[in-house]
Order: C-alpha cells, then sequence, then structure tokens
C-alpha cells in the first residue's frame, strides 16, 4: 500500500479541531524568541526573513547573539544593503554556511534596489529571490503575510510524520508529509500555525523523547496510538563521513600580523578568509612536497597536536605549521598573492575567518 494510501485513513486521527488545538496550546506556550513579535503586533517581513535565513541548518541557541547583532547592527533591510559584503561575512563568521551570508547580502540589494526595499508578499515571488527556498518562501509568506503556506522543514516532518503514522521512510516520504502538513493548515493565523508546528517540533515531539503524556495532540496522534512516536520518522542508516587530510600555514611576520587569503567565492566557506593551507584531501603528500605549498619561505615548524572540524561531507584533520618571517618577506607563488592580507593579530577577532580557521589561528599561535 502506498504511503499516501495508507495515511489517507489517518486523516479521521487528526481531528478537525487538531489546528484549533495546537493554536490554543501555542497562545499559552509560544517561546518567546527575539524575532517574534507580541501576540497582536504585525511582524516585520525583514526580522521574519533574517532569523529564517540564520535558521537555516543552526539552533534557535546558536542563532540569537548573531541576530540581535545584526539587527543592532543593520536594523532595516536598506541599512543591511548598503553594508559591504566583507562587513556581512565577518558579522556572520561562526554560524557556517557561509552562502547563506552571501545570498543575504545578495537579496537585500536586490530588495533595496529592485522592489523599492519591500519584501514581495507571495511565497511565489519570495522563492525567485537568492538563498530562499520553498520552506524559507512559505515560513516568510505565512509568518510576515498570513499566506496560507505550509513551511516543512525536518522538524515538521517529524511532527506531521508522527500525527499521521508515516512509515515510509525519509528522504520518499517528503511528498507525502508536505501534503498532509498543508491539509493541516487552517486559511487564518497559517503565520501562527507553522510557528506552533516549529515550537511543538522543538519542545515536545522532540526526535529521541517526544513527550506525548503533555502533548496538546495526543489524542489526534496516530504514532501515539501505534505506540511509533519514537520510530518515526524512519531514515536510511547515516554514511559515515570521510576523512580529509591537510596542512594549514600560520605565517607570522616580525611586525606582528598573520598572513590570510580569501577563499574562491564558489564553493566551501565561499568568499571567507583562510590560513592558507595544501588542499584537503584523502591523504597527505610527502612532508617536502606539502611543504613547497608554503605561502612564504621560512623556518616551518608543526605545531605539537591537529586541528579537526566536521563539515556536512566531510571530517577534517589539519596539520599546523607555523613560521616567524621578517616583515618584508614576498609570498611564494603557491600563496596566490592577490588573494592574500596581513592581518593584525588584534584583528583577528572581527575578521571573516570561518569556524574551522579560528581553531587553526587559535592552534598556531598558541605559545608553546
Ligand atoms: Fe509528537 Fe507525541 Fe504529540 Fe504525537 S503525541 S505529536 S508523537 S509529542
Amino acid at each position: 500500500m502506498s504511503n499516501v494510501a495508507k495515511a489517507q485513513p489517518s486523516v479521521s486521527w487528526g481531528r478537525p479541531d487538531t489546528g484549533a488545538l495546537l493554536l490554543e496550546w501555542w497562545d499559552r506556550e509560544r517561546r518567546d524568541l527575539p524575532w517574534r513579535t507580541p501576540a497582536g503586533c504585525a511582524p516585520d517581513a525583514y526580522r521574519v526573513w533574517l532569523s529564517e535565513i540564520m535558521l537555516q541548518q543552526t539552533t534557535v541557541k546558536a542563532v540569537i547573539p548573531y541576530y540581535e547583532r545584526f539587527l543592532a547592527r543593520w536594523p532595516t533591510v536598506a541599512a543591511l544593503a548598503a553594508a559591504p559584503l566583507d562587513e556581512v561575512l565577518a558579522a556572520w563568521a561562526g554560524l557556517g554556511y557561509y552562502t547563506r551570508a552571501r545570498n543575504l547580502h545578495k537579496c537585500a540589494k536586490l530588495i533595496a534596489d529592485a522592489h523599492g526595499g519591500r519584501f514581495p508578499s507571495a511565497s511565489s515571488e519570495l522563492v525567485k529571490l537568492p538563498g530562499i527556498g520553498p520552506y524559507t518562501a512559505a515560513a516568510i509568506a505565512a509568518i510576515a503575510f498570513g499566506e496560507a503556506a505550509t513551511p516543512v522543514d525536518g522538524n515538521i516532518e517529524r511532527v506531521v510524520a508522527r500525527l499521521f503514522a508515516v512509515t515510509a521512510p525519509l528522504p520518499a516520504s517528503k511528498p507525502t508529509l508536505r501534503h498532509l502538513a498543508a491539509s493541516l493548515t487552517p486559511s487564518a493565523r497559517a503565520g501562527d500555525f507553522a510557528q506552533a508546528l516549529m515550537d511543538l517540533g522543538a519542545s515536545l515531539c522532540t526526535p529521541k523523547r517526544p513527550s506525548c503524556l503533555v502533548c496538546p495532540l495526543q489524542m489526534s496522534c496516530a504514532a501515539h496510538a501505534e505506540g511509533l512516536a519514537t520510530e518515526l520518522p524512519r531514515k536510511p542508516a547515516k554514511a559515515d563521513r570521510p576523512l580529509r587530510v591537510g596542512l594549514a600555514f600560520v605565517a607570522l611576520r616580525e611586525d606582528g600580523t598573520v598572513l590570510l587569503r580569501r577563499r574562491p567565492e564558489a564553493g566551501l566557506l565561499g568568499g571567507m578568509l583562510e590560513v592558507p593551507s595544501t588542499e584537503w584531501r584523502d591523504a597527505l603528500p610527502p612532508l617536502d612536497q606539502a611543504l613547497r605549498a608554503a605561502p612564504v619561505h621560512g623556518q616551518w615548524w608543526a605545531v605539537p597536536g591537529t586541528v579537526t572540524h566536521t563539515f556536512t561531507h566531510f571530517r577534517l584533520e589539519l596539520m599546523i605549521y607555523r613560521a616567524v618571517v621578517p616583515t618584508e618577506t614576498a609570498l611564494t607563488f603557491w600563496a596566490d598573492p592577490q588573494r592574500c592580507r596581513w592581518v593584525p593579530r588584534r584583528a583577528l577577532d572581527s575578521a571573516a575567518l570561518p569556524s574551522v580557521m579560528r581553531k587553526v589561528v587559535a592552534h598556531g599561535l598558541r605559545e608553546q
């Protein structure tokens, strides 16, 4: 039997008052988040958009300080559009998935230049903007503009899979889950309903230990009735992330500056700053060959220990080499001098360095 076919009779579990029950719960229990407006106040599309972009792939806890700093510095989409990209990337440093920051800036400029500083209100228009996919478009349209759109991310997929006891595994069940989520969405208060689903997934219908006993939807939940809550949604087993390795070169000039290089615009950590390194491969080349990739000639020595970092698709282990060089040292061909700059140590904190490179700098500069 297809999953949709199995799910349809369960709509009777989603009793007609599922939406009302959820909203009633949310009116009492909603999370107080800095991007949310008090009940009865109209949300600001800029704040909704900014928070939704930051929340992609990131936790609420990690996002809050970034959101507050961004909003204090760039209180409107016009202010963000007018900011240099470098400053936006530097303010984003540490939040990860840096393409989001580049698209954030591109989108702000487009809104300011081509849309008169106002976000389009329809999800079908929002989804055409840089960095806005179907989930984010639906979230902005529902929350900021009241469109009866249903944003469906991993959290909402989990809640819906349980409410309707969808046993087909992800990702094949995604269309079914989107369809079922849409079937629950009320035409009034669609934005509140979306946020209520988000909050239910974050606070009660959690991945490992759902709190069914205090859940407002318990009576409507097929997975709870069938004792399947902790098993759903089903997912294929995760493949192990492969390991890549490399050598990173922390070059410290006698004037107290450190050599950083801008990464290419496209690809991983695009446009962010880095400590120059060898390519990240499955295995290290012989040491004399790896050291030829150093960005300056000098006495390179290995800093004990390694720096490790986990990206979405691989784990990285870097050995760190360090050298102190005279101020007038020339860069080698391998450094790609056009992309390099010497940055004072005191300015490293505010540089657009992603987390992995912050670890490399800290490891490379620590006192031995
Ligand atoms: Fe999730 Fe349990 Fe509530 Fe069902 S009853 S929605 S499984 S918390």
